[in-house]
């Protein structure tokens, strides 16, 4: 069977299916090996149940004032049955006589249970059913944000799920899934920016996947174009050989010669990596890039036990910074809220979370989290130059709290002492609009488009129905975007665009046009983007920006922008 489908991360791969939402949690849970003996398997389990019962808890705060406190109160009772000693014994139990991980004992007991529970003609019993059901899988999840290693089910599979959370994404990552298909993901959501930065292979838009495509079946997916072979047949022969040909050619070890984006007039413009996860910086040394641009800190928290102590984080930061060498190394602090939050995270749940709490506005809010971090960062920063980047800033006030925080958590008495250089993100439009009495605060700016976009236009950016409003062509952007560039170059201040429309080639000569000399890109664009910057002029696309800035609609500057491009792209 061929399907069809959007392509999100390039790449080709072949393996087993492993279907997340059509086997029930329960049954590959028991097929979990023991981390270590039964003492530790007790202890792993005693902390699941904490870290479960502290999420109930959490979710129930927050939801008190906003449901009906009947509908709230199904929480407390999944309290209670998480207190059950009845059923935690059974399940101790099973993990002293049966030598199982503390996920197998749970996959069986509340396994046995619930069949119990929903074969009783009693119908509460039955409802109770669901309730361990839903305990049994909150409780598996705690279990398993400890991460593990090679014997995990999806190492070498292809995932196929109805959707992929940015946590989960990072779990198949380090377990070794080697593809995924899946029918939402939008092109600019943390999953699909995981999952380029990762080099794994994902597909949207298969419908219904988790019901249409069997489980455990060989399978090939060829993610630049959106095409699926799931259980070839003998007839399907020739496209399993085409399949197979480009998993060979993606073999091909990438040319080590990597050219200089120098621009055909010989601008130099610097073009850098987005990293979330330490193993994306050897990109700097394999491509000789100009260093890391945007390292985004809060993935490094997600599949771990719990927060991240100042040692462990320094031991990371200095992994990358090895990487990177004497290159430019730009680190965000953590960017929580939304959905980029660890599973054992005491963080509140809003009711809109990306206009929730988040990023620096929750880091002050959260000083234990911004003082690890800040502690890590400054020991690195005495060792390498290294510059540190604040997420989702707003307005001034909150640029001057945060700089008491970090100069507390540094250690120093005034902010011309840190050991690194204070940048950036500009990425809320109240923040771009007050670029000019920004500047003089901070060293260096790094414009985030994907929440620009979003903020600037109301529209989520991980919300494919919307996903024509998320538009980069239209002229509120680019003269946004002007006036931040201009106010930049004016203070002398270093400006990189990043997010993903950094490395969106339909938009390249426009930036460079508006005066970008600075991208930050993930890594499955950065050679492309080198490319594209090697056939392009700065002085021939001088007059585009010009031309574009009096436009009033977005077709009319993408219409425009396409007519230019479509003619020649030796033109430029
Ligand atoms: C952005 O918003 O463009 C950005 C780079 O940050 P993130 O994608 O991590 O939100
Ligand atoms: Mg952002």
């Amino acid at each position: 069977m061929l399907l069809l489908g959007k392509p999100v991360s390039p790449g080709v791969a072949q393996g087993l299916t492993h279907v997340v939402d059509g086997r029930p949690l329960l049954t590959a849970a028991v097929s979990i090996a023991p981390l270590g003996n039964a003492d530790v398997e007790l202890q792993r389990l005693r902390d699941g149940l904490d870290l479960a019962l502290a999420q109930l808890e959490r979710v129930q705060r927050q939801l008190y004032g906003q449901l009906d406190p009947d509908d709230v109160a199904i929480f407390s009772s999944h309290g209670s049955l998480l207190r059950d000693r009845h059923l935690i014994q059974r399940i101790e139990q099973r993990i002293r006589d049966g030598g199982v991980s503390a996920e197998a004992a749970v996959g069986h007991v509340v396994g046995e249970l619930y069949q119990q529970f929903l074969s009783n003609p009693v119908s509460l019993l039955q409802d109770k059913a669901h309730d361990l059901l839903d305990i049994g899988r909150r409780l598996l999840q705690c279990l398993s944000s400890g991460g593990r290693s090679e014997d995990e089910p999806v190492a070498r599979k292809i995932v196929v799920a109805n959707s992929v959370t940015p946590s989960e994404l990072v779990r198949f990552a380090r377990q070794g899934v080697v593809g995924i298909v899946t029918e939402t993901c939008g092109h600019k959501s943390h999953t699909a920016i995981l999952a380029r930065g990762l080099g794994i292979p994902l597909i949207t838009g298969i419908h219904s996947p988790a019901e249409s495509i069997p489980d455990g079946v060989a399978s090939y997916i060829d993610a630049a174009q959106g095409r699926v072979l799931v259980a070839p047949t003998s007839a399907d022969h020739s496209l399993v050989d085409q399949f197979l040909a480009e998993i060979e050619r993606s073999k091909q070890p990438p040319s080590d010669q990597v050219d200089a984006p120098v621009t055909r007039d010989g601008v130099r413009i610097q073009v850098l990596l987005n990293i979330s996860d330490p193993s994306e910086a050897r990109g700097v040394r394999d491509w000789q890039t100009d260093g890391v641009g945007l390292f985004r800190t809060e993935f490094l928290y997600i599949d771990r036990p719990g927060w991240l102590t100042p040692d462990e984080s320094y031991v990371i930061y200095k992994q990358v910074g090895e990487q990177v060498g004497d290159r430019e190394l730009h680190v965000r602090l953590t960017d929580f809220g939304a959905e980029k939050c660890p599973a054992y995270a005491d963080i509140p749940i809003s009711r809109n979370p990306s206009l929730g709490l988040r990023g620096i506005r929750l880091l002050l809010q959260r000083p234990d989290i911004l003082q690890a971090q800040v502690v890590a960062l400054t020991r690195l920063a005495r060792e390498r130059p290294l510059s540190v980047t604040l997420p989702m800033l707003d307005t001034l006030d909150t640029l001057h709290q945060a700089y008491v925080e970090i100069c507390r958590f540094a250690g120093v008495s005034s902010r011309d002492k840190l050991p690194f250089r204070l940048g950036t993100m500009i990425e809320v439009p109240s923040a771009a609009l007050m670029i000019e009495d920004i500047l003089p605060h901070v060293d260096c700016i790094s414009v985030g488009l994907n929440d620009l976009i979003q903020y600037l236009f109301a529209a989520d950016r991980d919300d494919e129905a919307i996903e024509r409003y998320h538009d980069p062509m239209q002229p509120a952007l680019l003269r946004l975007l002007r006036r931040v560039i201009d106010a930049c170059n004016a203070a002398g201040k270093p400006l990189t665009v990043c997010g993903e429309l950094a490395g969106d080639p339909s938009l390249t000569a426009l930036l460079l046009s508006l005066g970008v000399r600075r991208f930050s890109v993930s890594r499955t664009n950065y050679l492309s983007t080198v490319q594209l910057i090697r056939t392009l002029s700065c002085a021939e696309l001088d007059g585009l920006a010009t031309d574009v800035l009096r436009m009033v609609s977005g077709n009319a500057v993408r219409n425009y922008v396409a007519e230019r491009f479509g003619a020649s792209r030796e033109e430029w």
